[in-house]
């Protein structure tokens, strides 16, 4: 599942109540057509970000009200997440018991297959969690046209309840990130984040300095090029796993690479980690160096090649 968390969007841990969904999975669309679909994915982020804020300013809601979001090219919006109370269901049971997603699409539009597999992945990573299999639509709960026509017959027809094409559980995730242009100098000594500005093939408006999510097994070879370097100095890569709020932090591994020889200072050094992360975890690197030479020192380009197993 291709899963873009709350900590991407810059969120917070949801203030919403805590519950613990087990019913199942209920499908939501929006009133109106969205033409996500031909856009690029950097309007589905707006578009999530805008209905969170249409829902905690003008509804007044703790939080945006669905729990999860499929956008047309296949990703997994976190919305309240895990464990929540929803605000899209309509009733207190429903918004207890059963998960919430939207499709960020109207009446008009029917969802490519990349959205339809992304709401089979999200379903099997909720049977993954102790969750029943049951998908249902909103009108199931109330009176509503909600998730309009075309999705409530995918819904009956059992079309959500397939399994994703994109998932095998003996195959690997694999994720790739890039950093360029980054120009960040490094103080002798001083740990500096390792910043990725690129996530696949998709340019992302900010830096990232996340990799992965758990619960998974991971592989992470993380490659960096650095300028400045007096010859043979030392360079130190470490990769921390951050918990999911952000705030409690755990050194998992640290090394230490001796500089190669190279010329006009500049050099290129990897390390490959493996570990697991736990749920909802994160993995970030930090680069240092002991160089003594005068020049200083930049961290100039990054390369992450992440792969997971979920479990
Ligand atoms: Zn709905
Ligand atoms: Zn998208």
């Amino acid at each position: 599942m291709q899963l873009v968390s709350r900590s991407d969007l810059g969120w917070g841990a949801s203030g919403a109540d805590s519950a613990n969904p087990t019913q199942g999975l209920v499908v939501h669309y929006d009133g109106s057509d969205q033409g996500l679909a031909g856009k690029a994915h950097s309007a589905c982020v707006s578009y999530w970000k805008s209905t969170r804020d249409f829902h905690v300013n003008t509804n007044g809601w703790a939080d945006i009200g669905y729990s999860f979001g499929a956008c047309p090219h296949g990703y997994v919006f976190e919305g309240r997440g895990l464990k929540k109370y929803q605000a899209a269901q309509g009733t207190t049971a429903g918004n207890r018991d059963w998960y919430s997603v939207t499709l960020m699409s109207g009446p008009g539009e029917k969802p490519p297959s990349a959205q339809v597999n992304a709401v089979r992945d999200l379903r099997s990573y909720l049977m993954q969690r102790g969750v029943a299999g049951a998908v249902r639509g909103h009108r199931d709960f109330t009176s509503t046209t909600c998730p309009g026509n075309t999705l409530y017959r995918m819904v009956e027809d059992g079309t959500f309840s397939k399994s994703g094409e994109s998932k095998d559980d003996d195959m690997p995730e694999h994720r790739r990130y890039r950093g360029r242009d980054l120009d960040v100098r490094i103080p002798r000594g001083e740990w500096r984040y390792v910043p990725f500005n690129q996530r696949g093939s998709q340019r992302l408006d900010s830096f990232d300095y996340s990799v992965a999510f758990g619960p998974a097994q991971f592989v992470a070879s993380v490659g960096i090029r650095l300028a400045g370097l007096a010859p043979g100095a030392e360079v130190q890569l470490r990769a921390v796993e951050v918990s999911a709020s952000g705030d409690a932090w755990e050194i998992a591994q640290s090394y230490a690479i001796n500089s190669p020889q190279h010329t006009n200072g500049r050099a290129h050094f990897t390390h490959t980690w493996n570990g697991n992360c736990v749920d909802g975890n994160r993995l970030r690197f930090y680069v240092t160096h002991f160089s003594t030479g005068d020049e200083p020192v930049v961290l100039e380009s990054s390369d992450a090649s992440v792969h997971t197993w979920s479990y």
